[in-house]
């Protein structure tokens, strides 16, 4: 099928990306090999989107998908096999249907890398989480582990130093990763302390949440929360061998442009400081904007 703009993903970055581009005027498709909503719908509530007050992730997606719909976007869940440009014209292969674009908005997302350990699936939404921005809030004055020796794993457990009673870095070697300014904070911290050379064997709960975690030393820690932060993988495979990627993360510049002429990138799958529904969606305006641009120049 033939369209003006193809959205690929329909997190909150490329859903944000089809509404504004349908908006403005082109004849707009939006693809996902699972239901709209991306990492949303795995947010069990959420209270820092403008405007919404408290609300679940799964209703944001919702009407995230109905407000991109009302402006005349088409959603199919079809996931994009491949893609290339001949001339001026994108050509993406999917499980259903190739389709042919003006520009196209690749907004696929990220996937939080998982520990893999017995626990971590069951208590997800329930004390396993992987955003502190997201759910830190909800575990004010309790004790919080953290596992990971990166940048987000400092920088998140210096956050969460603020609201829990005590912080547990958990990291598998001796030394971080993470930058020496932030190592200094963590250390500077009296509520933060350290579990160094050690992984997180089992999280155990009583089935509405999480009690402890068990180490690889054979000891138990009694905690309210884990957050997990060991890095991040970009959904961004199709895209390999076609547009530069930087670690896997698409690079941009500011109006979300790709290494590739019409091809624009908007959410977590791009180079960002900040990974969040809000930044997703200011990008995927952004991207369709730039979309615009570029069509009316060709
Ligand atoms: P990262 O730098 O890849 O660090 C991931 C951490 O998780 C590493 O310490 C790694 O251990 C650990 N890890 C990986 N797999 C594990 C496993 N299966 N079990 C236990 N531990 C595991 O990821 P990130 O911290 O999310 O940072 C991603 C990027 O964003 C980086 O480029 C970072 O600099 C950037 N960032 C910057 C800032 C900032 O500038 N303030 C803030 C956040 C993120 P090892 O060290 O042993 O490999």
């Amino acid at each position: 099928m033939e369209c003006d703009v193809l959205v690929i993903g329909c997190g909150p970055a490329g859903l944000s990306a089809a509404g504004y581009a349908a908006r403005a005027g082109y004849n707009t498709l939006a693809i996902d090999s699972l239901a709209p909503g991306g990492q949303l719908l795995y947010i069990d509530e959420i209270e820092n989107y403008p405007g919404t007050g408290k609300t679940s992730g799964y209703a944001l997606a919702e009407s995230f998908e109905k407000q991109a719909v009302s402006f005349g976007v088409r959603v199919e869940f079809w996931g994009a096999e491949s893609i290339r440009k001949e001339g001026n014209q994108f050509i993406v292969k999917t499980n259903d249907d190739e389709v042919h674009a003006k520009a196209v908005i690749f907004a696929s997302g990220a996937r939080h890398r998982h520990l893999g350990c017995p626990g971590e699936e069951e208590y997800q939404g329930k004390g396993v989480s992987y955003c502190a921005t997201c759910d830190g809030p909800f575990f004010k004055g309790r004790k919080i582990a953290v596992v990971g020796g990166g940048d987000t794993a400092l920088t998140d457990a210096l956050y969460l130093s603020k609201l829990g009673s005590e912080v547990h870095i958990i990291h598998r070697r001796t030394e971080f990763r993470g930058q020496k300014v932030l190592q200094d904070r963590v250390n500077e911290k009296d509520n933060i302390f350290l579990h160094l050379g050690l992984t997180v064997d089992e999280i155990r709960g009583d089935g509405k949440g999480v009690k402890s975690v068990r180490l690889s030393d054979g000891s138990e820690l009694a905690v309210d929360a884990i957050f997990i932060f060991v890095g991040i993988i970009p959904n961004s495979e199709l895209l390999e061998g076609f547009a530069e990627l930087d670690h896997g993360f698409v690079i941009t510049d500011n109006h979300m442009r790709t290494s590739v002429p019409g091809l624009f990138a908007a959410g977590d799958v791009r180079t960002t400081p900040f990974r969040q529904v809000v930044t997703a969606a200011g990008d995927g305006a952004a991207a369709a904007h730039s979309a615009d641009e570029y069509i009316q120049n060709l």
